[in-house]
């Protein structure tokens, strides 16, 4: 056991603030990490304040952690003390079923989340990133290309890997027309993804506000969901729609947007029910369908794609004791485009 220091949701109307814990001495698999930076995902805002109704508490944060190795358990052959790493949402998941052979893990029963969840023991609770150490089984560690920003990293880990997973699944690239609603952490990401994958990327944010910036990351085209006349202009445009927004939509309108046999992913999970009339779907055969995440061997792809391309987040580095600050910020799309956390600061 080592102590770690972090800061931490002690219940869901309260600032985090510095909290001390025990982190688990290093078993043969696993790798020690000194936390460099860790990305502010709104999914972490979701659930310090226990907007999804699941919250363990006390709860340190952060699932888009990019660090240095310091130590590696005995039988661990893929990494070495000073690698650049990265860990993601889960740190452990079900072995005994086929998952790891079907790289769908994070889909499937026995998952670790990296916080807000239990480790194997299923009582000791995860905590995550905002904090200076972790230690986690090799086989749920990512190895950070060298050539990437370290701290512009970090956000791969959650935003980069929720768009790169569905953009291939759905097979993004020439010839494909996508949108992306909502130019937040996760959008700005799928705009730059889905442009380096050859696609027709369009954003569809709330207003201009970002036009510049979404043109500059990669997109084509910038349209302002408030406007009423993006919807007739677009009706019927999209092979594949990308919605990183939480709050509800009006559904029927952003379905209209797909081409026929097109796609609408949900990655944003709004609180209500998401209603849509079976006449926005059926005339066209268009579906809607939801993502989350991807598994450890897509996230290594999604990492060396980025390092191909050059591909990091647009952030803005704060201390650790501006973290609530910051969650206000996200709360009022305040950010351009993910926070990170420089955990030297703690
Ligand atoms: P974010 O940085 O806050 O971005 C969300 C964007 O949504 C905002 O930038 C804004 O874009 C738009 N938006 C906000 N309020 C809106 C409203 N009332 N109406 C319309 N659009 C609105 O958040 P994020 O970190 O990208 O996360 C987005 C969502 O995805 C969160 O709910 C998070 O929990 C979830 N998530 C899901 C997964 C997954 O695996 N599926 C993974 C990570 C996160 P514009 O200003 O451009 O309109
Ligand atoms: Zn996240």
């Amino acid at each position: 056991m080592a102590l770690a220091r972090g800061y931490a949701a002690t219940d869901a109307s309260k600032p985090l603030q510095p909290f001390t814990f025990e982190r688990r001495a290093p078993n043969a698999d696993d790798v020690v990490i000194s936390i460099k930076y860790s990305g502010v995902c709104h999914s972490d805002i979701h659930q310090a304040r226990n907007e999804w109704g699941n919250s363990i508490f006390p709860m340190v944060p952060g699932h888009e952690i990019a660090g240095i190795v310091t130590e590696v358990g005995s039988s661990v052959t893929k990494f070495k003390v000073g690698d650049r790493v990265g860990v993601g949402c889960f740190v452990d998941s079900c072995t005994t079923c086929a998952s790891r052979d079907v790289d769908i893990e994070q889909y499937l029963p026995g998952l670790v989340v990296t916080y807000n969840g239990y480790e194997a023991d299923g009582k000791t609770p995860t905590q995550g990133g905002y904090s200076d150490h972790i230690v986690v089984k090799e086989g749920y560690v990512l190895s950070l290309p060298e050539n990437l920003d370290f701290a512009a990293s970090a956000p791969l880990l959650c935003a980069g890997i929720t768009l790169y997973s569905p953009l291939r699944h759905w097979n993004a690239g020439p010839g494909k027309k996508v949108a992306i609603v909502g130019m937040g952490g996760l959008g700005h990401m799928g705009v730059k993804l889905a442009h380096a994958m050859g696609a027709d990327v369009t954003v569809l944010s709330q207003s201009l506000s970002k036009k510049e910036d979404g043109l500059k990351l990669g997109a084509d085209h910038y349209y302002a969901t408030s406007d009423p006349k993006t919807f007739e202009d677009l009706a019927g445009a999209f092979d594949l729609i990308l919605c990183t927004v939480s709050a509800e939509l009006d559904w029927n309108a952003y379905t209209g947007l797909l081409k026929v046999d097109g796609t609408l992913v949900l990655l944003g999970i709004p609180e209500k029910p998401v209603p849509v009339h079976a006449f926005s779907l059926v005339p066209a055969r268009r579906s809607i369908a939801g993502s989350m995440i991807g598994s450890i061997k897509e996230t290594q792809e999604m990492l060396d794609f980025c390092g191909e391309h050059d591909i990091v987040s647009e952030i803005e580095m704060i201390r650790m004791d501006q973290i609530n600050e910051a969650y206000e910020r996200v709360i009022k799309s305040d950010v351009r485009y993910r926070f990170v956390i420089d955990m030297a600061t703690l």
